[in-house]
């Protein structure tokens, strides 16, 4: 599955998954992909910011390094777990930076929580 951003006449942009660049271009040879907003078949892709390029090359390893990130994970909460006595909310803020940088959710660490209390 690949995701496109979409981007149609009336400069609304939307987002769309597709099984791969082959269907997008055969749904929109066929007028198939209609803007959400104005109905319109007038769709094209639009040029994602730098941002989200490297999220989406990071997203089509997922599968691949998931359980490479679930070790970097285990690790980092070691690692939080035995340096927050002595450096507190630091730690977490530097660790917490490295991994938006990674393109992981944060919300999705149960642990944050608990350091917060
Ligand atoms: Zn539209």
């Amino acid at each position: 599955m690949i995701k496109y951003n979409l981007l149609c006449k009336c400069g609304q942009t939307f987002e769309s998954w597709f099984s791969g660049s082959a269907e997008y271009d055969a749904l929109r040879k066929k007028k198939l992909i209609n803007c959400i907003y104005c109905d319109s078949t007038s769709i094209k892709k639009s040029i994602m910011s730098p941002n989200l390029f490297g999220k989406s090359n990071k997203i089509s390893k997922k599968t691949a390094s998931q359980k490479k990130i679930k070790k970097q994970l285990t690790n980092l909460r070691k690692y939080i777990e035995k340096n927050c006595k002595y450096v507190g909310d630091n730690a977490t803020t530097g660790e917490t930076a490295e991994l938006l940088e990674e393109g992981i959710e944060v919300a999705t660490i149960p642990w944050i929580d608990k350091s917060e209390n």
